[in-house]
């Protein structure tokens, strides 16, 4: 029997003349995330991917594959001569292996992409259910709800499998453009990343800390995050900005109350200046609506006023618990809940303004020298490749 690993493409497929293109990027994610693990080779035949590599490795193929996003699913397929005889013969040899032979109930799915094949899908899916409940007098069919299926898709051979793991779905990335997401330390905004890497977008990042009034270690946290992400989002640069400057500048000269909101317009307006330097087409935040006291809606317009990017909040309509779902899917979760004080919540103040008003806003902004203390951040940056 001849072992392959077979992936279908998702939604790529519903995009009509994108397909292609679709089809070549996940393609290529999938070739550099499995590079350093090995295979022999790769070909494509009707919408699927098939994978030729040592049997041994297929564990550690399947966990890199399965990070890549456009999979629907991922399935250990056995190819075999397109024969009745043969496909019976090695569907059997298949629930053996897969020890399905006892007290189970099955199905056969066939899909015959070859027409010329002598069968229709119905009659091979009813000829080989036939010969498999001859052989295994244990099992019994159940065409609704089956324990297991048996698949079979006649193309130029036969392709069998009955184990099939699904994938992450979304859109392959590097199909929809290219994102600067904003990256505290927080629970949050790696999930708005990875959320909206999922949509095919690229991810890079830009922090802000406070050093010295942040911690070294406050700031390396965030850089461990990027490194988990990028596990999703391939390679990616970290632009990392102190805002330490910023905050003392608005201590000084602006109303404490407004030091969130302030700060929080300095990073959008650095992020687009960064954007505007290396071409990032929109800005990611984590931010949800009335999780905490500065995400209002009028904190959302205030900010959105200081970016001419468009403010991408793909978090803005879920509940904590199932951003939390997600951060610990991505194994992000027990990094983002380490103690270490992020900026913001050094020189938080203790009552927010909750609902800004523009204009005042604006008048607070006359009191800082906006273009200088900005360049300054950026002029200082540092820039980090996450690999
Ligand atoms: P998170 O869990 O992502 O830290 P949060 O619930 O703590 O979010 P806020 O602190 O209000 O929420 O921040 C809202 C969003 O603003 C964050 O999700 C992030 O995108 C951005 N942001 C906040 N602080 C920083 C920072 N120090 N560096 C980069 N982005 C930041
Ligand atoms: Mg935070």
């Amino acid at each position: 029997m001849e072992h392959l690993l077979a992936i279908s493409f998702g939604e790529i497929f519903l995009k009509g003349k994108n397909r292609n293109v679709f089809y070549k990027t996940a393609t290529n994610n999938i070739k550099r995330n499995i590079r350093e693990i090995g295979y022999y080779d790769m070909y494509t035949e009707s919408s699927k991917l098939y994978i030729k590599a040592d049997k041994d490795k297929f564990d550690s193929l399947i966990k890199e594959i399965k990070k890549v996003f456009g999979i629907a699913y991922i399935s250990e397929v056995v190819k075999c001569e397109k024969t009745i005889e043969d496909i019976s013969r090695t569907s059997i040899q298949l629930i053996k292996y897969y020890k399905m032979d006892q007290g189970l109930t099955f199905k056969v799915e066939s899909k015959r992409t070859d027409k010329s094949f002598s069968l229709t899908s119905p009659k091979l899916s009813a000829e080989i259910g036939g010969d498999i409940l001859a052989e295994f007098k244990d099992l019994k069919v159940d065409i609704h709800k089956p324990d297991f299926t048996v698949f079979i898709d006649i193309k130029s051979s036969a392709y069998i499998y009955i184990k099939r793991i699904k994938g992450l779905g979304g859109l392959p990335l590097g199909s929809s453009g290219e994102g600067l997401l904003l990256l505290s330390g927080g629970i949050d905004s790696p999930v708005a990343g990875y959320l909206m890497a999922k949509r095919g977008m690229n991810i890079n990042a830009i922090h802000f800390h406070s050093y010295p009034f942040t911690s070294k270690r406050a700031h390396q946290k965030a850089m461990d995050l990027a490194k988990i992400l990028s596990a999703y989002t391939g390679k990616m640069t970290v632009y990392s900005v102190n805002l330490a400057e910023i905050y003392k500048a608005i201590s000084k000269n602006c109303q404490r109350r407004e030091t969130t909101i302030l700060s929080r317009r300095f990073m959008m307006r650095i992020a687009n200046k960064i954007s505007e330097k290396y071409e990032y087409q929109a800005l990611i935040t984590g931010e949800s609506l009335g999780q905490v006291a500065s995400q209002t809606i009028e904190s959302v317009s205030v900010i959105n006023e200081s970016s001419s990017l468009p403010i991408l909040r793909p978090l803005i309509a879920m509940d904590k618990k199932d951003i939390i779902e997600i951060c610990e899917k991505i194994e992000a979760y027990e990094k983002a809940i380490e103690p270490f004080d992020d900026c913001c919540s050094i020189f938080a103040p203790d009552l927010p303004v909750t609902k800004p008003k523009l204009k005042y806003i604006q008048k607070s902004e006359e009191n800082l020298d906006i273009e200088k203390l900005e360049n300054e951040a950026i002029d200082s940056m540092e820039i980090i490749e996450i690999a």
